[in-house]
């Protein structure tokens, strides 16, 4: 194996459920949920279901390479062109795109700590350095800081926007500012993954910035707030010349049709998108008062999860909850061990879970 391959940390995903009811020896009926992994639980738009069904038929047929409906549908709703948007298979693989076109091995990146640890493991994939930056007290980037960590062999800086795992967001004027004062030939890769659930108005608009000329990617997904976590495609959206220079790696063919004609479904369906964002809305109040009661420490939350600190050691709180049938993510790798992060759920669902970290505090 090549050694920089060799060191590499195979990404640890949220526990299926499948995967619990199995190792606890659980009944197949046996009601698990599954707030690990930030997918919207209303599923996906009727609309889009549809569109599934109507595709399938036609899956013998290779997809269409250039996703000639699904950019336009995006032109559209964006007020872009087609020529500013790339598909991938999920927004990962854009950022793998961005690696392999853009990334020597001498070259470096600079992301925070916490943050999504995809932009760590492609960087070690290219073998090039990744800058951690650690996130301020209040769980937010340290903007100041990242951009004290550029030099002239860095090519991109990430952030996250809402942040995960903490869901913070940066500031309008603070990106602002970070954005005018940075070397120009510094691509900014702002991941919006959760830009649907963003509720504070001092949040940057990512989109402005494209449309200004900066350096800068946004990327996008149907994973989260469209619900086609199942499906994977999500998008890069910047200046053409960029989207060119990513498509020199793209594989053919890396969209499936299916994955088109639902995510096209999908962007259509304000409804949903709607329903999806008052869900979480009122699920965030309902964390906030339960934790405000409990005195449990948090981070309040611009994204449909939420950071809390359980003041017990998380992995084992984790085994707990999942025989209260609740599968959550640990803090520990992110260096937080008795932090939990919890997908916010429909009201049941949180109320089990609240009701199962009661149970688990008060016994311990
Ligand atoms: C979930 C997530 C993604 C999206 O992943 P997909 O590959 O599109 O499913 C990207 N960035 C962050 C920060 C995420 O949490």
């Amino acid at each position: 194996m090549r050694p920089h391959i060799q060191r590499l940390r195979p990404y640890v995903p949220g526990k299926p459920i499948t995967e619990v009811k199995r190792e606890l020896g659980l009944p197949n009926d046996f009601d698990i949920d599954k707030l690990a992994s930030n997918e919207n639980v209303l599923g996906p738009s009727a609309a889009a279901v549809e569109a599934i069904k109507n595709a399938a038929a036609a899956v013998w047929l290779y997809p269409d390479d250039t996703c000639y409906d699904l950019k336009n549908a995006l032109a559209d709703f964006w007020k872009l062109t087609p020529e500013n948007f790339i598909l991938g298979n999920g927004s990962d693989e854009i950022i793998h795109f961005l690696m392999l076109a853009l990334l020597d091995s001498q070259d470096e990146i600079v992301s925070a700590q916490p943050s999504f640890v995809q932009y760590e493991s492609a960087a070690r994939l290219a073998g090039c350095t990744c800058k951690l930056v650690p996130l301020t007290e209040d769980g937010r980037h340290d903007l100041p800081a990242m951009a004290a960590e550029i030099t002239e062999r860095t090519k991109m800086v990430f952030i996250a926007n809402p942040n995960n795992p903490s869901g913070t967001v940066v500031g309008k004027a603070e990106f602002d500012q970070f954005i005018k004062s940075i070397p120009q030939y510094v691509l900014v890769v702002l991941d919006q993954a959760y830009y649907e659930y963003v509720e504070t108005e001092d949040s940057p608009e990512g989109i402005d910035y494209v449309r200004d000329g900066y350096n800068v990617i946004l990327l996008h997904t149907f994973s989260k707030a469209y619900a086609l976590a199942g499906l994977r495609v999500g998008y890069g959206l910047a200046n053409a010349d960029l989207i060119k220079a990513l498509n020199q790696v793209r594989g053919p063919f890396n969209v499936s049709s299916v994955a088109q004609a639902a995510a096209i479904a999908s962007l259509g369906d304000s409804d949903q998108l709607t329903r999806t964002t008052e869900l979480n809305n009122a699920g965030k109040k309902y964390f906030y008062a339960q934790l405000d009661e409990m005195g449990i420490t948090y981070i309040p939350t611009e994204a449909n999860f939420i950071m809390l600190d359980s003041g017990l050691p998380a992995k084992e709180v984790f085994q707990e909850l999942l025989r209260h049938g609740v599968i959550v993510r640990t803090g520990d790798p992110f260096g937080l061990p008795t932090w939990l992060r919890v997908t916010i759920g429909t009201s049941a669902m949180n109320e089990r879970f609240i009701k199962a970290l009661r149970v688990i505090r008060e016994r311990a």
